[in-house]
């Protein structure tokens, strides 16, 4: 062999020396993020498990179940003029909405955004609050005559608030830590609807907090207001959680008078499950490791939008460092936490050009990596399949525990099901919604699975929020004439 032949060779064994290796990590990421039907079945019942328990007692399970004060969803007969305030992350929303009843449903509505100035997530509590209360006021004050509030009657408000709540009533609740990024001295302890009214009185607006909810609930609402059936609301956002209705008789730790209709609203706070049977890689631990909450919302960890993409990152830096994936030089921006987000990686997994070009521009946007073999962009391609696919079948399995635990999972009742799926990862990551409702096909069975329906409740949290400050007014069984 000539010294060109020879050189060749060696570069030859060494590629195959690396993709052997590369093949061989793929190979392990596969196996154990696995979710054969079995172990979603696991992971089912060990959510019925631990549902009973978190309802059993206050910490006796990694599941709060909270109480939600909910114990009545909308009908479709509220009447009236509302408004709702949406604070959930780093934009709030106020919205107005004109309700007609049975005959006239929304009869009109207007939302606007305002984003938080980000001094203010990080300011004091009355700032924060004053803030929200101006942008409320002057909403407020851009109403049309085409809205109508019944003589002699006080405005009220839905407060979509989430973040986690310690509810005390329907329209009281303090507030148990800040997240996302929010981080206000004097408010945890605080009852979250006192500051904001206080803020509003400074503020000149007469408006009464009808009804505290967090965005699972204002789904929950928005959802059976649409429909009738709706039981279940599952979040699937940045983060991940659910609520459902619960019979009232059996929540052991709720020592209060039973509701008249003899249901509760309960949030799961879902985020914080966890258990054996959940398949876990050396990628989601270390994940788990660095975040800024070790040990918790180990669930939402290996499903929702904030964690997704930093888990492919993972892999992509490991098969960089162990098998030269992208040369002989790592990409440095492979090791910065959060570089690739879920909507990239969205993006890639939804690639469907022959060349897969728009993950080799997603490659070179992001980590700054350039000349992807198409071999390569493949296996990237492959790397989010799993990880996504994991991520959706788990939420299944958890809807699925839900539908146990009401006892909706069998053909017995045969009764129609509705489940209201809000968030941006649900409505965007479309592989992954598809993946969700096969897998809960998958694992209901044919005839089960007809009767259980998932919708997407666009906004619900929103106009929730308004409807139940419409089935929780001081008004209710006052004459509307
Ligand atoms: P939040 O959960 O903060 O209330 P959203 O429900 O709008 O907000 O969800 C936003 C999250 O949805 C983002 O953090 C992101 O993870 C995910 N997401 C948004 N767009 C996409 C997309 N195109 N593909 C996949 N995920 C997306
Ligand atoms: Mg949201």
């Amino acid at each position: 062999m000539g010294k060109v032949a020879v050189g060749a060779a060696v570069v030859c064994a060494a590629t195959a020396g690396r993709w052997a290796r590369a093949a061989a990590i793929l190979k392990e990421l596969e196996e154990k993020c696995a979710t054969p039907i079995g172990k979603l079945r696991h992971v089912a019942d060990a959510m019925t498990v631990e549902m009973h328990a978190g309802l059993a007692s206050e910490g006796g399970s990694k599941l709060k179940m909270l109480i939600s004060y909910v114990d009545n969803l909308p009908t479709g007969d509220e009447k009236g003029l509302f408004y709702a305030l949406d604070l959930g992350g780093t934009n709030f929303r106020c919205l107005r909405v004109q309700l007609g009843g049975k005959e006239g449903r929304v009869v009109k509505q207007e939302a606007e955004e305002v984003s938080i100035p980000p001094h203010l997530m990080v300011g004091s509590s009355h700032e924060l609050f004053d803030f929200i209360a101006s942008a409320l006021a002057k909403f407020v004050a851009s109403e049309g005559d085409d809205y109508q509030l019944s003589v002699g009657r006080q405005r009220e408000l839905g407060f979509t608030f989430s973040f986690p709540v310690k509810q005390t009533s329907i329209c009281s609740g303090t507030l148990i830590k800040w997240t996302k990024g929010f981080s206000i001295d004097g408010t945890v302890g605080e009852d979250v609807v006192a500051e904001l009214t206080k803020a509003m009185e400074r503020q000149g607006l007469d408006m009464r907090v009808a009804a505290l909810v967090n965005d699972t609930i204002g789904t929950l609402a928005g959802g059976r207001y649409n429909d009738n059936d709706v039981v279940i609301a599952v979040i699937l956002g940045t983060g991940t959680n659910a609520a459902y209705v619960e019979r009232a008789q059996a929540i052991p730790k709720w020592h209060g008078l039973l509701p008249k209709s003899g249901e509760m609203v309960i949030n799961m706070e879902w985020g914080n499950f966890r258990s054996s049977h959940l398949p876990m890689t050396e990628y989601d631990h270390t994940l788990d490791v660095e975040s800024l909450n070790p040990g918790e919302q180990i669930f939402e960890k290996l499903i929702s939008g904030m964690y997704l993409g930093d888990i492919v990152r993972r892999v992509l830096w490991r098969l960089a460092e162990e098998a030269s994936f992208f040369g002989d030089n790592v990409p440095s921006k492979l090791q910065v936490p959060f570089t690739l987000r879920t909507p990239d990686m969205s993006a890639m997994h939804h690639d469907s050009s022959s060349d897969l070009r728009v993950v080799a521009n997603k490659l070179r946007d992001v980590f700054g990596i350039t000349n992807t073999s198409l071999k390569m962009r493949k296996t990237i391609v492959d790397i989010c399949d799993i990880v996504a696919k994991r991520g959706a079948r788990l939420a299944a399995a958890g809807v699925v525990g839900i539908l146990k635990k009401q006892g909706r999972d069998t053909v017995a009742g045969k009764q129609r099901t509705v489940v209201a799926m809000d968030g941006g990862l649900f409505e965007h990551y479309t592989i992954f919604s598809k993946c969700l409702e096969s897998t809960l096909s998958e694992m209901l069975g044919d005839e089960v699975s007809s009767h259980v329906i998932i919708t997407h409740a666009n906004d619900g949290s929103g106009i929730g929020a308004a409807l139940l400050a419409a089935s929780h007014s001081q008004y209710l069984g006052i004459d509307e004439s």
